[in-house]
């Protein structure tokens, strides 16, 4: 070897120039020369060698090649050379060595502006969104005006962090650049909108776009299942099928999950048509909606087939099949799934105890679950997270073992947050503790002022005991608070539609007939032996403007629409946003006897299949 290839000497100009970056020495030192082509090209002059280096990249199909190219430029002080270090970047980023080329990126005084987009747009790909934002921000203080290739990425950035703030900064600059009219830069505002949870601004852009791709359908359609606009996400579905977008798995993947929340079963099973003539069904994420929808419209069974029917099942898969049968109730059921799924080699995480445990907790299964949750650690090698003591907690609590709750609570390596202690409230109202009850709404409102519904729990604890004074208090703190309770509502699907009712809801058209059925309804009731739970109305009314109050909850006003309008025999499903009480709870058995029906009420934690005068549930929920 001569000593001009020795392939230190090049890197000594390197470190002359670039001592800032040690890394950069430190990869070139594994860089090798060719002898041939160095002694050839430098015989030529300056331009012509950048020249050759930039036709010896454009052929360049490995990283060592590329490497060598690199080395070049530094062996002819050429690594300020823009247009040949913007090329090498390029290469790096395809063999994805964003290393090197952040390297180049900050040893380059002035880079253009297609530079600046190559990194903006390499951190987002690699995740690291704080770091693309970082970018943006010194681009514009460099001067450099971002452009229609930088603001997507940007707003990418943005919607990854739920940075809604910056978002919105951004909106502001695209829109002095003049971008606005730009199809992926309003495709990437949508997105960044509906992803911050602003579904209305989403919605603002959306309407304004002269031309709509599938990226920015998706995003509202998404943008609207993921915030609870359920309803929503079914028009726009048929509203982009409609306008010759065909949808993509994402969009299927949100009105599943639509359908779900709905508990529209019809809807959801033209969609289960709609993915095998697509083919989307082999898709496992979709096939597992699909099932996971089936659950939560209430027909375990078609759940179950298509879980059976579908090959190469995974955790994902499994998990959601054992927490439909945990929501069900049937915790047995959901315990030799998860004995199955181990025999058949699947590792369960942390997810899939969540599904077990409170598949246990459903079902009064205490010894069982305490089991699973030893063997989480010991057998499986899985550290509890915080659901899974979130899932003990109630499980403990459901059962009566308040003091082995709040002691797991107490011990527990995670920090607690007011969800765990609102499980240990929720206990505490079953079994009437007020005292441990107060400790513990304490601790919750110190995590969580505002949340409505552990002081509408801790209210009816008191209201329980007739402590009307400390019910009027809570009334008056969340008002101060500014919480609002959540208005209670439940839904019906008949004839393709979803059919909503809130509380003592007249907007129905046919609210005169479904008022006057549940008034028939009372004497009946009276005579097999209801008697109204007035504990469950939260104000100190008179007892018969409390009977009225609870006779009118929405669950009931969705049965009485299914009784009207289905023919005999039909069963009625239900879906309700909040806890389902017990006055209704109990009601609703005495109406499934006199009707002669099937109810089944999905509540926020589980389902109800109300049959002949009882519920599955056993009245432990
Ligand atoms: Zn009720
Ligand atoms: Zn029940």
């Amino acid at each position: 070897m001569r000593s001009l290839l020795n392939p230190i000497l090049p890197f000594n100009i390197g470190l002359a120039l670039h001592n800032r970056f040690s890394n950069l020495i430190y990869l070139c030192t594994s860089i090798t020369l060719s002898p041939n082509s160095l002694e050839y090209i430098s015989n030529k002059p300056i331009h012509e060698i950048a020249f050759s280096i930039y036709s010896f990249l454009q052929k360049c199909t490995s990283l060592s090649c590329l490497k060598k190219a690199h080395a070049k430029t530094f062996a002819f002080g050429l690594q300020h050379d823009t247009h040949l270090q913007t090329k090498l970047a390029i290469l790096y980023i395809s063999f994805n060595r964003l290393d090197i080329t952040s390297i180049l990126f900050e040893c380059m005084p002035n880079p253009c502006s297609y530079f600046w987009n190559i990194m903006i747009r390499a951190y987002v790909n690699e995740g690291r969104f704080r770091r693309s934002l970082e970018l943006y921000r010194m681009m514009m203080e460099k001067g450099q005006r971002p452009d229609k290739f930088a603001f997507p990425f940007a707003l990418k950035s943005c919607a990854g962090l739920s940075d809604m703030q910056m978002g919105k900064l951004i909106h502001q600059h695209l829109v002095c650049c003049g971008c606005s009219n730009d199809l992926f830069v309003n495709a990437a505002l949508v997105d960044m909108y509906a992803k911050c949870g602003d579904i209305e601004a989403a919605r603002l852009v959306f309407d304004k776009m002269a031309v709509r791709d599938l990226v920015s359908w998706t995003s509202m359609i998404s943008g609207y299942a993921h915030n609870g606009y359920s309803t929503e996400t079914l028009e726009f579905f048929d509203l982009m099928r409609g306008s010759g977008v065909k949808p993509n798995r994402v969009s299927i993947l949100s009105v599943l999950l639509a359908c779900s929340n709905l508990g529209a079963l019809r809807k959801g099973q033209w969609l289960h048509n709609y993915v095998i003539k697509t083919g989307f069904e082999s898709d496992i994420l979709v096939a597992t909606s699909i099932m996971d929808m089936y659950a939560k419209c209430g027909n375990l069974g078609l759940a179950r087939t298509l879980f059976d029917e579908t090959r190469g099942k995974d955790v994902v898969c499994w998990s959601a099949m054992i927490a439909s049968y945990g929501i069900h109730g049937h915790g047995r059921q959901a315990i030799d799934l998860f004995n199955q799924m181990v025999k058949n080699g699947v590792r369960p995480n942390h997810i899939t105890f969540t599904c077990i445990l409170s598949a246990c907790s459903h079902s009064r299964l205490l010894e069982e679950g305490k089991r699973y949750f030893h063997l989480m650690r010991e057998e499986f090698g899985v550290a509890p997270k915080l659901s899974n003591y979130t899932c003990m907690v109630d499980l403990l609590g459901r059962a009566g073992q308040l003091s082995e709750a709040q002691e797991l609570i107490e011990t527990m390596p995670v920090e607690p947050d007011a969800s765990i202690w609102g499980s240990l409230l929720g206990a505490c109202r079953i079994y009437g503790n007020l005292d441990l009850a107060e400790r513990v709404a304490d601790r919750i409102f110190q995590l969580d002022p505002f949340h409505a519904g552990y002081h509408v729990l801790l209210s009816n604890i008191y209201a329980a005991k007739s402590r009307w004074n400390e019910v009027e208090k809570i009334r008056k703190m969340m008002a101060q608070r500014g919480s609002n309770k959540v208005q209670g509502f439940s839904l019906i699907e008949f004839d393709n539609l979803v059919h909503k009712f809130g509380v003592g809801d007249r907007s129905n058209p046919q609210s005169e007939k479904i008022y006057s059925l549940l008034d028939e309804l009372a004497a009946p009731m009276r005579r097999l032996g209801y008697v109204p739970l007035t504990d469950f109305v939260l104000h100190d009314i008179e007892d018969e403007a409390k009977e009225v109050a609870l006779a009118y909850h929405s669950e009931r006003l969705a049965i009485a629409f299914g009784i009207i309008n289905t023919s005999p025999g039909t069963t009625l499903r239900i879906t309700k946003n909040l806890r389902i009480c017990g006055d209704c709870h109990n009601a609703i058995k005495f109406i499934s006897k006199i009707v002669n029906r099937v109810i089944t009420v999905r509540d926020m934690h589980r389902f109800h299949h109300f049959e002949d005068g009882g519920c599955s549930c056993g009245d432990y929920w």
